[in-house]
């Protein structure tokens, strides 16, 4: 059983399923919910910032290098081709700054980075991430939802669990009508709300960390570019740019606001030599599910295994949901993970709950 359905949910779900597993989903539509908002960046090297070390480091990069095949098998049981971009990002780099170059990216000089993305304004040159890249997370979504819909062996139950009870060989959610529900495991996938549920062992330290985007007319750039105090996302058929993000505790409000449409602007403005043109198609705001280190919260409870956790994604759940589905979707039906998730287990937070 899995409470959320997001991208993290639904790729657990879908992992768990092509083991030969029966599964219950539960997930109730909230306002804010992180996987149809996000920017659908796929960067661990331009994020190496938030990768403090070198074995999350490595499970970001596993984890971008997860998408081609997991993409090209989505394609093959819905028929949806995912807009995937693997062109590299570009990490702008202002005159008189420090670049960070994590292994594997390289140095672009000014004349080279003015013949790759001429509506830039003039920087000294960029980092380049070379195998990074995006997703168009909304048709991502709407895929995954088509194909967990479409299986026999998924049920997706529309309501919001507000407790769970863990003592019992088969662990229940409680949901809000008062049905009760069990699985042989019970998956917490329930985004920014996964502190909430009650009846848990120990509290998980997640929060809603507010990102308010913004979306022109016309793909402005050929890559993905991060600078400006922001980043630029472009996107195909149609052509657009997104253009992010915010980051503010404004607890679970989940609207946009004019000063965050005003800080957008002002990534605009530091990015492009002329985007005032650029009409704005949208704006919008969704909850990053954020932990104390930014670090997502994976693995089994320590004292109930049958609780899984598999929530604190924070800015990067996208980049993730493959190879969360990957790891927490073996566990759930028993089998080991087939990645090492030591590192993001919920007992690094035991000193400070
Ligand atoms: C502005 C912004 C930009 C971002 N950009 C990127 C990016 O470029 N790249 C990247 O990798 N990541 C990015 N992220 C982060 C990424 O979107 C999230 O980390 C990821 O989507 C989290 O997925 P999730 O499935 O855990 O949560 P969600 O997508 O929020 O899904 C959780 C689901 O659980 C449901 N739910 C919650 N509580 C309950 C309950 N009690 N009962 C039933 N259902 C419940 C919710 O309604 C929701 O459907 C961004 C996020 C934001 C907000």
């Amino acid at each position: 059983m899995i409470l959320g359905a997001g991208l993290v949910g639904l790729a657990i779900a879908a992992e768990a399923y092509s083991r030969g597993a029966s599964v219950l989903l539960v997930d109730e539509t909230r306002p804010g919910e992180a996987s149809p908002a996000g920017a659908g960046m796929l960067a661990p090297g331009a994020e190496s910032e938030e990768l403090p070390n070198d074995p999350v480091r490595n499970f970001a990069v596993a984890g971008r290098d997860l998408y081609p095949a997991f993409l090209s098998a989505l394609r093959d049981e819905t028929g949806i081709d995912v807009p995937f971009d693997r062109n590299g990002i570009l990490e702008l780099v202002e005159d008189g700054q420090e670049a960070l170059r994590p292994p594997g990216s390289e140095w672009v000089d000014a004349r080279t980075l003015r013949e790759l993305e001429p509506g830039l304004r003039t920087f000294s040159g960029a980092v380049r991430h070379p195998r990074d890249g995006a997703v168009d997370n909304v048709v991502l979504l709407s895929a995954m939802r088509r194909r967990a819909e479409s299986r026999r062996s998924i049920t997706l139950v529309r309501a919001g669990a507000r407790a769970v009870n863990v003592t019992l060989a088969r662990p229940r959610a409680i949901l809000d009508d008062r049905d009760v529900v069990e699985g042989g495991s019970l998956v917490i996938a329930t985004g920014a709300w996964a502190a909430q549920l009650a009846g848990l062992p120990r509290p998980i330290p997640v929060r809603p960390v507010r990102g308010q985007l913004l979306m022109l007319e016309g793909a402005l750039t050929r890559h993905v570019i991060y600078g400006g105090g922001g980043y630029v996302v472009p996107r195909r058929s149609p052509e657009r740019t997104v253009v992010g993000a915010t980051m503010e505790e404004a607890g679970f409000e989940s609207q946009s606001t004019p000063a965050g449409l005003a800080e957008l602007t002002a990534v605009r403005r530091r990015v492009f030599q002329d985007s005032a043109s650029a009409h704005v198609v949208s704006h919008w705001a969704g909850l990053r599910p954020m932990t104390p280190d930014r670090l997502p919260i994976l693995g089994p409870d320590p004292e109930r295994p049958r609780l899984l956790y598999a929530c604190g994604h924070g800015r990067n759940g996208i980049l993730l949901a493959p190879i969360t589905g990957e790891a927490i979707g073996a566990m759930a039906v028993g089998a080991p993970s087939p990645h090492d998730l030591s590192m993001l287990s919920i007992q690094r937070f035991a000193r400070d709950t």
